[in-house]
């Protein structure tokens, strides 16, 4: 029997995990992974106190690396599912049973996917969801990149690196991404924008993309660009479906909990992406691991367990 059970090894479930250990609790960290969730994805962390800038998975593995030293046992398995039984919760992962006092759960966001005809055709054929990944493979292309957030606009500047070109496209005149990110991408040279349109079909030959029909929304007017790969950034969607059935999320699969991460089942915390949250940061995620952790802790002694 664990303490403390954290199910996933991103920012925040490492977070979790340190916070609880260091309170002496007998601690697990599931992940079907490697462990830094989507920091493994992201090039260049830039707002991540202490660091001006640091790699995503260097940063990952700086997380990671005390926990082995304060006890915390890494499990690898994908969870499928998750039992309350009142003063302990069961937990199963490929094929394995783990019983647990209290459960952190901080399995994040995956990225959403356009749904348009030769996406999947195409996926790693051109179309891809990682610019860190994949970009390398990308020199002297000229590349699409979909959506107007944070993701969209960093990962494009990144593949600035490698491409020839790199055209975004987003489907308001607007971008949603941080100011400092919107004013790097409007200067640089290598980058430009195409408004209000957004991807109908992604078209190639038998070994990968060649090109892509944009709908202007405002016009209605199909045409089609040459394209040597496709990068799509266009949101998150929660990793919840294995635990719908705790009824914990809201409509969307998003977990919901008070400031002190406690779901509606006592025992059961959630931190990080995976809750119901306006901002989805590093900087957030380990916040909430570090009250989860704490959390834990006292929720052992409180209901003397
Ligand atoms: P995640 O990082 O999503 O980790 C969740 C973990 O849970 C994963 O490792 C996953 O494998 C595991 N997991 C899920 N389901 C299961 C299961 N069933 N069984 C076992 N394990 C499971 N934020 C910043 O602050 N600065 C940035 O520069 C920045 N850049 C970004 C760039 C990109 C392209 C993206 C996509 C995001 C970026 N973010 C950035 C956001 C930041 O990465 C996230 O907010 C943060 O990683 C969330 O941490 P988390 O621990 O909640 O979840
Ligand atoms: P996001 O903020 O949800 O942005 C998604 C973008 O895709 C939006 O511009 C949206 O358009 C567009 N979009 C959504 N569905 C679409 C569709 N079907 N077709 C075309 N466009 C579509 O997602 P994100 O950029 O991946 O960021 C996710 C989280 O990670 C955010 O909290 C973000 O702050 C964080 N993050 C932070 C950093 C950083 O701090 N440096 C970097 C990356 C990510 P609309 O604008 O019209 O809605």
């Amino acid at each position: 029997m664990y303490d403390t059970i954290i199910i996933g090894a991103g920012p925040a479930g490492m977070t979790a995990a340190l916070y609880a250990a260091r309170s002496n609790l007998k601690v697990a960290i599931l992940e079907q992974g490697a462990p830094g969730g989507q920091m493994n994805n992201t090039a260049d962390v830039e707002n991540y106190p202490g660091f001006e800038r640091i790699s995503g998975p260097e940063l990952a593995m700086k997380m990671f690396e005390p926990l082995e030293k304060f006890g915390v046992d890494h499990l690898y398995g994908i969870v499928t599912q998750i039992e309350d039984k009142g003063d302990y919760k069961v937990i199963r992962a490929d094929e394995q049973a783990y019983k647990t006092k209290t459960l952190i759960i901080a399995t994040g966001a995956k990225h959403r996917q356009l749904g348009v005809p030769g996406e999947e055709t195409y996926n790693s054929r051109g179309v891809s969801y990682c610019a860190v990944c994949d970009g390398a493979f990308f020199r002297n292309q000229d590349l699409l990149v979909v959506g107007g957030g944070d993701s969209a606009i960093e990962e494009g500047l990144f593949l600035t690196r490698f491409a020839n070109s790199v055209t975004i496209v987003h489907r308001r005149d607007q971008l949603r991404a941080q100011k400092i990110l919107q004013e790097r991408a409007f200067a640089h040279e290598k980058v430009s924008f195409i408004w209000d349109s957004v991807v109908e079909a992604i078209k190639g030959n038998d070994l990968k993309v060649t090109n892509v029909d944009i709908r202007n929304l405002k016009t209605n007017q199909v045409t089609n660009h040459a394209f040597g790969g496709v990068f799509v950034y266009v949101g998150l969607d929660p990793v919840s479906d294995f635990f719908r059935d705790l009824k914990i999320t809201d409509d969307e699969g998003w977990v919901v909990t008070d400031d002190r991460m406690r779901t509606a089942i006592p025992g059961i915390f959630a931190v990080g992406d995976i809750r119901q949250n306006q901002l989805r940061q590093i900087t957030t995620a380990v916040g909430n691991g570090a009250v989860a952790g704490q959390e834990a802790y006292h929720y052992i002694v409180d209901q003397g367990l």
